[in-house]
């Protein structure tokens, strides 16, 4: 029976441990792929599909893509949630006996990118684990491996992971084997993210990165974490920073629902981020502030003291205008020190990076200085580390216009190492010995036309031309080449001088090699207070970022209320008023307390309602970042948690039923809402029929009020619900007015008191000139809806009690009557009637009336 060449079945052994990912097999100049990788690489990457010889009677079907333009089909495939294995020849082709030793050197995933178009300068790649305990809760953890940072908290329930893993974006998780069939069940379509398997969770990592991990769950989470990345990078993790312990609750809850509707990273219908409040914000000047703010507003603050030190900061700024444009400015220039130091520790940094790295920290005792200038700025300017040794050591090492390849010299400074210095004057006199010896060459021969040259192949040589070549004396001159009219020669001497400086310049690139190695282990060093330092700056460049947009737009300082109180004096959505234009927009005041905690907001479609509830929300979470508002003057709780339920049209690209969305939106509000919290709720009821929807929403908001106490704002086009506000204490209509302007309804986008006008389509109709009959008619069948069937009062409260399952005390089943009405109704039952004489029944019937 025929079997595989060795190499095919070295092949087979490697793939069988990289099952889950493509293998990059190195074969010369190229990453090969055999067998059914080959084929789906091929159909994944459209590149051609051929076969090979393996040794038995089939062909190996087989695709490779060029070691050199190797990365951009890896971050092809990366892209599409693929792993890639990178197999390379680990000994020299020429030494090797049989087949080439070759070894997986990387496992590049979707979660451990470290370079390429995958990953964006502001935006964080993270990798996360989750472990499921046996009493139900979880352990989750996520890591970017690009800047070093990882975090972990321990959750009590899948709903909490589900929030983490969107809040992060994570790109990959890492779960133990059993788990993963489960979680793919659980994910379905939302697989925006690659499964992993990690079995090992021992807890031999390095302890000073898991400092502040005591309790084993967290140990083993983070275990998982670890030895995933340890096992696909097989390299220098010395960038990992210390694992930070969090806790959900120290921050605002934003359920996934409400991130999305709130357009906070991303906009619903694009998923881009242009249109959301990050768009809105990003004014910061570097990579790392960019990726910070994401953060800031993916976890608004919920402690008073950190958010008015933010606040207090961006005062500071935004009155300083002079120093914060310089802030810009330096800010600038500082490249991606987080990232840097990553690479820096994975040992890809090369000349030009530490270039960039220099020019960042030359920018430090700058910006040190005018932070320091700053009253309320002067602890963080003094935190700042300029980290002065490795400047000085980069600025006299490393030349300011070093070549991309880091073994061809061009990278050292002069001066910096004396033996370099040597060969390097070498190698330079060399060249004026050629020179030199060029001009003797041409007085010996006579031969003005003679000149010295170099090439690859023969290394240096004197050339002369066919014509001149009788002048050249006898024995000295060594014949090399022979030109179509001219002739190369060597001499004794020129071979001599060629070895000097030949050896010269390949010592000094080696050596150079040898000290850019040397100087990138020193950085090493730096690692964790370059991580410092890049935390302080991108926190700056936050703050400073939150001045200037406060600044632009006329923002103003939050003031946080105990009492459970929201005032906002002419407040504005900050990105529909960007879009539109200050000019445009409308501003609108609100205010909540404790006999306003339900808005009940009316009006007609188009007029704003669902902007002005957004805006209330936005302005709370702008708050709690420590961002000012767009308002004239805003006094906020502090909120725990916003929950939303807006706009059921924009869930139609969702594929799940809308009205289910809906139900299951608010129900998460229902559930987890407290007296602390914000919920809206837009058009809830719309995705049912009228009865049932209304009916719904009418529950709600009862509920809400008798049960939860959250501060709300409902928005309905169900006129019907105003009349809650008559039995219900702590709800208050409010609506957007409209009025006719030549003939047009214009949408004045303005909040006020009480109902809308409920006769107000009627009124559009009638501009929209509808037959004048019509009109008449439908106003008619309105007042005949309108019409009382008993009084009013006593309707509201019957079908108020009746529908109103949450009221505290029991209800009875008939209408609510008062005790003497029971017994008059009782007396009135028990009456023989047929027993009777006329007047004993009128003598009853006097006594009964009696009682009323
Ligand atoms: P509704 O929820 O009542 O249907 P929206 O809140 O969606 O209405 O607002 C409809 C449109 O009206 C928005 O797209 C916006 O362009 C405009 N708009 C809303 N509020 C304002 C405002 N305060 N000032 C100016 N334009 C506004």
């Amino acid at each position: 029976m025929a079997t595989y060449t060795p190499m095919i079945q070295q092949y087979l052994d490697i793939k069988a441990q990289y099952q889950d990912a493509f293998l990059f097999f190195r074969l010369g100049d190229f990453y090969e792929m055999f067998f059914d990788d080959a084929i789906k690489a091929a159909h994944e990457l459209e590149i051609t599909l051929t076969s090979r010889d393996g040794g038995t009677d089939e062909r190996i079907p087989m695709c490779g893509v060029p070691y050199h333009s190797a990365q951009g089909y890896i971050e092809q495939l990366i892209q599409k949630g693929y792993k890639v294995a990178i197999c390379e020849q680990v000994e020299d082709p020429k030494t090797a006996k049989g087949v080439v030793r070759r070894e997986v050197v990387q496992l590049i995933t979707p979660g451990t990118v470290m370079e390429g178009k995958q990953l964006s300068d502001k935006e964080n790649n993270y990798l996360a684990t989750i472990t499921p305990f046996t009493d139900g809760t979880y352990g989750f953890a996520y890591a970017d491996l690009s800047t070093g940072e990882s975090r972990l908290t321990l959750l009590p329930s899948m709903e909490e992971v589900w929030n983490e893993l969107y809040a992060t974006g994570a790109r990959e998780v890492v779960v133990a084997s059993h788990f993963a069939e489960e979680l793919r069940q659980k994910v379905k379509e939302r697989s925006d993210f690659t499964i992993s398997h990690e079995d090992d969770t021992t807890t031999n990592f390095p302890p000073d990165i898991a400092r502040s991990l005591v309790d084993e769950k967290a140990k083993v989470t983070f275990a998982r974490l670890f030895h995933y990345l340890v096992k696909t990078q097989k390299r220098s993790l010395d960038h990992l920073q210390p694992v930070q312990m969090y806790e959900i609750h120290q921050y605002m809850k934003l359920d996934v629902y409400s991130k999305r509707n709130l357009e906070l990273t991303e906009t619903i219908r694009s998923k881009g981020r242009k249109g959301s409040l990050l768009w809105l914000l990003d004014e910061t000047m570097t990579a790392m502030g960019g990726r910070l703010l994401k953060q800031w507003i993916d976890r608004p603050l919920l402690q008073r003291e950190k958010i008015e030190r933010r606040l207090q900061l961006v005062e500071t700024l935004l009155m300083h205008y002079f120093e914060r444009q310089e802030l810009r400015d330096l800010l600038r220039h500082v490249y991606d020190l987080e990232r840097l130091a990553g690479r820096v520790a994975f040992g890809n940094v090369n000349a030009r990076d530490l270039i960039q790295l220099k020019k960042s920290l030359q920018q430090v005792p700058l910006i040190r200085e005018v932070v320091g200038k700053l009253d309320d700025a002067k602890q963080l300017a003094q935190a700042i580390d300029p980290c002065n040794e490795l400047v000085e050591l980069l600025e006299s090492a490393i030349d300011d216009n070093p070549p991309l390849s880091v073994k061809e010299g061009g990278i050292i400074k002069d001066g910096y190492d004396d033996m370099l210095d040597r060969f390097r004057d070498a190698s330079r006199n060399g060249k004026t010995w050629i020179a030199q010896l060029e001009q003797k060459e041409r007085e010996l021969t006579g031969i003005k036309s003679l000149k010295i040259g170099y090439n690859r192949v023969f290394g240096y040589y004197i050339e002369v031309t066919k014509a001149n070549l009788h002048l050249l004396p006898e024995g000295r001159y060594e014949r090399k080449q022979t030109l179509a009219n001219a002739e190369r020669f060597v001499t004794q001497e020129l071979k001599e001088k060629e070895a000097l400086i030949l050896e010269a310049e390949e010592k000094s690139m080696e050596l150079e090699y040898e000290l850019f190695v040397s100087i990138r282990e020193q950085v090493k060093q730096f690692i964790p207070r370059l991580q410092q330092l890049a935390k302080i700056i991108s926190e700056l460049d936050v703050l400073q970022c939150f001045a200037t947009v406060s600044e632009e737009n006329r923002y103003t300082k939050p003031r946080f209320s105990d009492h459970r109180e929201l005032v906002v004096k002419n407040g504005r959505h900050p990105v529909v008023e960007k879009v539109l234009g200050a000019q445009v927009y409308v501003p609108n005041d609100c205010l909540m307390n404790a006999e306003r905690e339900i808005l009940l907001i009316t009006g007609p479609n188009m007029s704003g309602k669902s902007t002005y509830m957004r805006q209330i929300a936005l302005t709370a979470i702008l708050a709690q970042i420590g961002c000012f508002v767009p308002a004239d003057e805003a006094v906020l709780p502090i909120f725990d948690q916003v929950f939303t339920r807006i706009g059921a049209a924009d869930d139609l690209v969702s594929g799940q039923s809308t009205f289910m969305v809906e139900m299951l939106e608010a129900r998460n509000a229902i559930v987890h809402a407290t007296p602390r919290s914000l919920i809206l709720f837009d058009e809830i009821g719309r995705g049912t029929s009228t009865y049932d929807g209304m009916a719904l929403a009418q529950a709600m908001i009862e509920y809400v009020h008798h049960k939860i106490g959250a501060k709300t704002l409902f928005s309905t086009h169900y006129h019907e619900l105003t009349v809650l506000e008559q039995s219900l204490p702590k709800l208050k209509n409010v609506h957007v007015s409209a009025v006719e302007e030549n003939g047009k309804v214009v949408f004045l986008h303005k909040i006020e008191d009480g109902p809308a006008d409920e006769s107000y389509g009627i009124h559009v109709a009638q501009l929209a000139e509808l037959p004048p009959e019509l009109i008449a008619r439908a106003k008619e069948i309105l007042a005949e809806l309108e019409q009382p069937v008993y009084s009013e009062a006593s309707l509201q409260k019957a079908t108020f009690e009746q529908l109103s399952m949450f009221v505290e005390e029991e209800k009875p089943k008939e209408l609510p009557l008062s005790k003497k009405e029971k017994q008059a109704l009782h007396a009135l039952k028990s009456l023989n009637l047929l027993e009777m004489t006329p007047l004993q029944a009128l003598n009853q019937l006097y006594e009964i009336q009696k009682l009323l």
